[in-house]
């Protein structure tokens, strides 16, 4: 399988009150073509934060950025604002958890799926037919009507599905989807990852799913990152971190999922609390809550320990928890 997005070694620092706070620690991966890949851990963590860097969206002047993004082998970091914006929702399409956000109040939600196709040169009416079939696609009920509709007229879960088909009309090699089923009701949740598995079966779009909820993470994807304080901790496809979860960190979590919670539940916490991220020492950053922690957890940064060619975690335990 074709590598399409890898980040090396990333770190974003963002500038606060007390200095610098850092959010995303060396956070290395790669995403194939065609694969689902799931970054989940608790809120904070730095999974928006990374959905943001890749597509240049972080507040600007605010934050700090170390490493490499390459999208299709190009590094992203050296291309002009410009060279970026060919890119966001032509090549790497993104969708929200909140999709008002990302649509204009006065214009019919149609009229803004038509206004991206019509950019490719498509007459007014052959656009339109397209967003209407682009409706039926995402399973939009009546979809004449709600391409008409204004965003404020539309439920939560066919805002998402108007994101949906604005993203699909653009067929991108990557779907960025932030939290993209959070704030919509268990059976519509199903529907919209249908339609995004559906897409990857159909299009061979990649899509980094960044979520809360371990039992989406089951159900769709094929590989897994668990973050934690702003590290990826763990990662591996769904079997390696269901399975054979190595990194003291997952093992608390999977042994915090009740047994239903695999398919339906969301993420536990566990006793203690993240560590203060504007505190940047070295060490583990789970040493306060690790039933394992060792003299060295609090001092030196942790070493990334290979247990099959599809699945490491971050620790200095060789062998992870027993
Ligand atoms: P959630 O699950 O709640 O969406 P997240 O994993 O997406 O959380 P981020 O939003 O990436 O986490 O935040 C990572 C850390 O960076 C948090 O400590 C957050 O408070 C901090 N942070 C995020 N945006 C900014 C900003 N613009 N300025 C300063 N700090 C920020
Ligand atoms: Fe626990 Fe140490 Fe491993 Fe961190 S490095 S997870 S503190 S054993
Ligand atoms: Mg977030």
């Amino acid at each position: 399988s074709e590598e399409l997005l890898k980040l090396n070694k990333l770190y974003v620092d963002y500038k606060v009150k007390e200095g610098y706070l850092s959010a995303v620690k060396k956070v290395s991966f790669s995403i194939n073509k065609g694969e689902i890949f799931a970054i989940v851990g608790e809120s904070g963590c730095g999974k928006s934060t990374i959905a943001h860097s890749i597509l240049r969206l972080l507040p600007e002047h605010n934050e700090i950025i170390k490493g490499n993004i390459f999208f299709n082998g190009e590094d992203l970091h050296e291309y002009t604002d410009k060279q970026l914006e060919s890119i966001r929702g032509r090549e790497i399409g993104m969708i929200f958890q909140n999709p008002l956000d990302s649509l204009n109040p006065v214009y019919t939600t149609g009229f803004q799926v038509a206004e991206g196709i019509m950019l490719d040169n498509v007459s007014k009416q052959e656009a339109w037919n397209r967003v209407i079939n682009l409706y039926n696609d995402v399973k939009m009920p009546d979809a004449e009507k709600r391409a008409k509709s204004f965003p404020h007229e539309l439920s939560g879960g066919m805002r998402q599905r108007v994101m949906i088909a604005m993203m699909l009309s653009r067929t991108p090699q990557l779907l960025i989807a932030d939290e993209p089923t959070t704030a919509l009701d268990v059976t519509i949740e199903a529907q919209i990852l249908n339609i995004i598995k559906t897409l990857r079966d159909e299009y061979n779009t990649a899509v980094m799913l960044i979520t809360h909820n371990f039992g989406l993470v089951a159900e769709v994807a094929d590989k897994v990152a668990v973050m934690y304080a702003g590290e990826v901790v763990e990662q591996g496809t769904v079997f390696d971190i269901f399975d054979n979860p190595k990194h003291p960190y997952t093992k608390l979590l999977m042994k915090s999922l009740p047994r239903k919670a695999k398919s339906e539940g969301r993420l536990q916490t566990i006793n203690g609390s993240v560590p203060r991220l504007t505190e940047n020492k070295p060490g583990c950053r789970f040493e306060n809550r690790c039933p394992y922690v060792m003299d060295i957890c609090k001092i030196k940064d942790t070493e990334r320990r290979i247990v099959t060619e599809s699945h490491f975690f971050n620790c200095h335990l060789e062998k992870g928890g027993e």
